[in-house]
């Protein structure tokens, strides 16, 4: 296993951890944020999925997560049907008239209403 890409994942992890446990969600993150970011990445790979693992939700969402990232790095597509796990930037008017999402690299375009150049959401 590619343990670099266990510690992105995990990293990445954190924002969706709310959405993926409950009560346990604070316990499992202060689990993972304590281990050092100078652990080497086999160690905190080890413990980072015994981590993971404890949890039916989380260790399906690391299993996806890392199969994802090993297409991704031999160029396939993610197959359709898997969500893609980047959300899809979203840009506004800078005055608010109007917002748009880019669903695949395009230009951006202009407000509708004023013709301003729109920014990406911060
Ligand atoms: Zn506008």
């Amino acid at each position: 296993m590619n343990t670099k890409a266990v510690r992105l994942a995990a990293r990445a992890m954190l924002a969706e951890l709310p959405h993926l446990l409950d009560s346990e969600a604070g316990e499992l993150e202060r689990e993972l944020t304590a281990i050092p970011d100078s652990a080497p990445d086999d160690m905190a790979a080890v413990l980072i999925t015994n981590a993971i693992n404890r949890y039916e939700s989380t260790r399906k969402w690391m299993d996806v997560s890392i199969r994802l990232e090993a297409a991704r790095a031999r160029g396939f597509q993610p197959l359709p049907g898997v969500p893609n796990e980047i959300p899809a930037p979203v840009f506004v008017c800078p005055d608010g008239h109007w917002s748009w999402v880019r669903l695949r690299p395009e230009p951006v375009p202009a407000c509708i209403h004023c013709g301003k150049l729109l920014a990406p959401k911060p």
